[in-house]
């Protein structure tokens, strides 16, 4: 479940598009790691949003501003759970 928004503050932590400079050429949604991008017109950002800045570097217009103040805000941890099998 996936929410896009233009702007995305979480503690802190912001990811803000300004729509006047972008130029909607997808290039921030093809880059993120995380899937948390959407281009239904201009990109929305969601909730996986963990603050990397990787979109924002690899905007054209400068379009996109991240800042990332507050580490503990973001719970992205997707952690694995690794049972040790013994084979009998
Ligand atoms: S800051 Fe990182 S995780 Fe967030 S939308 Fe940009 S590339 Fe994706
Ligand atoms: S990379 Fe920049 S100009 Fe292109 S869609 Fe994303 S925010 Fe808009």
């Amino acid at each position: 479940m996936s929410v896009g928004v233009f702007n995305l503050d979480i503690k802190g932590n912001k990811w803000d598009l300004d729509r006047e400079k972008c130029i909607k050429c997808g290039a921030c949604v093809a880059v993120c790691p995380f899937t948390a991008l959407e281009l239904p017109e201009f990109p929305e950002v969601n909730e996986k949003c963990i603050f990397c800045n990787i979109c924002a570097m690899a905007c054209p217009v400068d379009a996109i501003k991240v800042v990332k103040t507050n580490k503990s805000a973001v719970v992205d941890k997707s952690t694995k759970d690794i049972s040790t099998l013994s084979k009998m």
